[in-house]
């Protein structure tokens, strides 16, 4: 199994450090040439604005669009979650909309309120898990099959719809690999 960490800008290293510790191959997508042979595709946080204007410079847009909807698994963390949702709350901007989802942007205030708490994931091995939200958006609504992974202060920061998944926090900044395993047993179909 090979996966790719769209590599353009924010926190796409620490995510490949995470699957070479699984003992997963990783790949840097910065073209659209390089999405020819993965298996699945993360989006990490960052800063979504300037990860949507990247996604236009290296011209990967359309690609991307087109290999995550015809069924590549792909995982946005933070700033992933809101360039794949197909609604941005008070805006009317888009990335790769394809999730059935509204979110709000930079939910948890500034940098310095940035947090991290021990919350329960559905599905995932011994429930609990690290969370380190840094401004990070949550979902507002979710439409059609989108299923509810985890709520914390009554807002969505976790959720899936088929092949998409998508959280609020940063799995990439804490030592616990379950999250990444979470996904690659997605891509498995387990
Ligand atoms: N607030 C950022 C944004 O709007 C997301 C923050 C993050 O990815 N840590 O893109």
């Amino acid at each position: 199994m090979k996966i790719g960490v769209l590599a353009l800008q924010g926190a796409y290293i620490e995510h490949m450090n995470k699957l070479e510790k699984l003992d997963i191959e990783t790949k840097e997508i910065r073209y659209s040439r390089d999405l020819n042979d993965i298996d699945g595709i993360i989006i990490p946080g960052g800063e979504s604005t300037s990860i949507g204007k990247l996604l236009i410079e290296s011209n990967i847009k359309a690609k991307i669009y087109e290999v995550i909807k015809n069924g590549l698994p792909v995982w946005g963390t933070c700033a992933g979650m809101i360039i794949l949702a197909k609604k941005i709350h008070d805006s009317n901007k888009t990335y790769i909309p394809l999730m059935d989802i509204e979110v709000v942007k930079n939910a948890y205030g500034r940098q310095l309120s940035s947090f991290t708490t021990n919350q329960k994931i559905k599905g995932l091995q011994n429930g609990f898990y690290p969370m380190v939200f840094i401004r990070a958006p949550y979902i507002k609504t979710t439409q059609n099959n989108v299923e509810t992974l985890s709520i914390v202060d009554e807002k969505i920061v976790a959720a899936k719809q088929n092949k998409i998944l998508v959280t609020s926090f940063h799995p990439e900044l804490t030592d616990d690999l379950r999250m990444h395993q979470y996904f690659i047993n997605m891509i498995n179909n387990e």
